[in-house]
């Protein structure tokens, strides 16, 4: 006889199936990462997809539009947590792969969905992202574009085909891969006129390539800031700044006007360096690394400017390049972020922190906590990354903490961890609003996405001003904390009920 199982029974809850893999491979169970994989099931993964960074990236390029190639679900997705996180208008096409095109190829949903989506939007320029999907099916979307370029009806439209696969990495991976697949297909060999370089003819002011991976709005214009103050002028490959945080105007345009042009990706060969804030995607992801093999741009990889250490490795980079002094108005911010370190470091260390999300943003905010005399108790990621283990691993070992680093972790097991670590402080992504709820663990909303908080595109963490508004909150959140049910605390511990006559401890008074 067939025995039914009911969902939701007992014996085949996500819980109970994990607690037998544990059993079986009770060996292993320390081992969290390894427990995880090879029970190959999460919980709410503590990512977003590839083509989410994709599709992030090229909102921040001047009059380009998104198309996905994909089910609707995937675009969807997509489009309803950017919309949420920034609050503006987010259009990204999809070709709506149904069973038809899954089964006999979506080169024919692509062409009809590119068509239609150029009739709406005129485009200067779209990128062809994949999904999971289409990439399983094997859909060569090289070909597909090319048939499309070759039809000649496009003229003027530059089409990109970019390979996102979900399950190839997480939305950093995407981001990446974006921008490198911008600049091989934009940037060109110099010609020679003569003996004059032909897209050099036009006169360039000194600039600088600035790539920035998890960076809000405001993080953007903050760093464009600092870079301008050593009198060279930053291009953000790409430029998010305004396209995603635009002033209210009574005139609607479908495209961004903001953001990086064509013409701009066509010169970052001519910068005086390329420098790429989010040093842990592996080389093959850098765009950076990419300008300096295939074109010669000298190129910096560095940490996310958060907190002192690591904005100081941004400022010196800038003063190493431009072979400057570094501006006076810096050393004031800077002076002014070791004043705020003063200020908080008498609370710091009531702070049991839980960092999670993407792996850059983690490794930042780790480095704020740690120089700051927190304790790191979590630091997790959905990603996987060698470079984020032991990066991670020798900051701690420099502050002699300990703490429990995941990677491509769920929510289900950080949630586990900080209960298991006391942990009194999360900073993260809305998704870890449910153990905000569920166990009553303070939060802070940071990283990509919040979608239950509003203003998380104006927030500033990064540069010495955005570490010291950052720190500042972290360190509010700490006291309030102390103070919350403080009256009644010392009520308990000063007026001692008289049955009991109890002597107070002084261990007791200082909690
Ligand atoms: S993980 Fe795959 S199926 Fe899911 S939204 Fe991303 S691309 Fe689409």
């Amino acid at each position: 006889m067939i025995k039914v199982i009911e969902p939701n029974t007992d014996n085949v809850t996500i819980k109970a199936v994990k607690a037998l893999m544990t059993e079986i491979h009770r060996d292993d169970a320390k081992d969290r990462n390894k427990d995880r994989n090879y029970v190959n099931m999460q919980v709410n993964p503590c990512k977003m997809c590839m083509p989410m960074g994709g599709a992030l990236a090229l909102k921040g390029v001047k009059n380009a539009m998104t198309i996905i190639h994909g089910s609707q679900g995937c675009s969807t997705y997509i489009r309803r947590h950017m919309a949420a996180h920034y609050n503006e208008p987010i259009d990204i096409a999809s070709s709506s792969l149904s069973e038809e095109g899954t089964v006999y190829g979506g080169s024919k949903n692509l062409k009809i969905g590119f068509r239609n989506l150029v009739n709406m939007y005129q485009p200067e320029v779209v990128g062809v992202l994949t999904t999971c999907l289409a990439e399983t099916i094997g859909d060569d979307i090289e070909r597909i574009v090319r048939e499309v370029r070759d039809t000649g009806e496009f003229e003027g439209i530059d089409i990109i085909p970019i390979p996102t696969p979900g399950y190839g990495g997480s939305q950093t991976e995407g981001y990446f891969d974006t921008i490198k697949a911008l600049m091989a297909y934009f940037v060109k060999k110099p010609v020679h006129v003569g003996k004059v370089l032909e897209e050099a003819l036009e006169p360039l002011e000194p600039f600088i390539n600035i790539i920035l991976s998890d960076a809000t709005c405001e993080d953007v214009r903050e760093i464009k800031r600092m870079v301008e103050l050593f009198g060279v002028k930053a291009i953000f490959i790409p430029d998010i700044s305004d396209a995603l945080d635009a002033p209210f105007t009574n005139h609607y345009n479908k495209l961004s006007e903001e953001g990086i042009s064509r013409e701009e990706l066509k010169k970052v060969i001519y910068a005086k360096a390329t420098i790429e804030l989010g040093d842990l995607v592996g080389p093959n992801h850098s765009p950076a690394l990419f300008l300096e093999e295939e074109f010669g741009v000298k190129a910096y990889r560095l940490p996310l400017p958060i907190g002192i250490n690591n904005t100081d490795c941004l400022v010196h980079a800038l003063a190493e390049v431009l072979d400057t002094d570094i501006p006076k108005a810096l050393e004031v911010e800077r002076g002014r972020l070791m004043d705020g370190m003063i200020d908080a470091h008498k609370h710091s260390a009531t702070g049991d922190i839980a960092v999670f999300g993407d792996m850059n943003l983690v490794m930042g905010i780790a480095g704020l906590v740690l120089e700051n005399g927190m304790h790191l108790k979590l630091a997790a990621t959905g990603s996987m990354s060698k470079r984020f283990k032991e990066q991670l691993e020798s900051k701690l070992d420099q502050y002699h903490q300990k703490a429990e680093i995941l990677q491509d972790t769920d929510y289900e097991t950080i949630r586990e961890v900080i209960q298991q670590e006391g942990v009194n402080l999360m900073m993260g992504p809305s998704d870890g609003k449910f153990i905000w709820e569920k166990d009553h663990v303070d939060f802070i909303r940071v990283g990509f996405p919040v979608h239950d908080h509003v203003g998380a595109q104006r927030k500033n963490l990064m540069g010495y001003k955005g570490s010291l508004i950052f720190l500042d909150e972290i360190t509010n959140h700490l006291l309030d904390q102390k103070h919350k049910g403080y009256r009644d605390r010392m009520y308990q511990t000063y007026y001692p009920k008289k049955e009991s006559h109890k002597p107070i401890q002084a261990d007791e008074a200082v909690r």
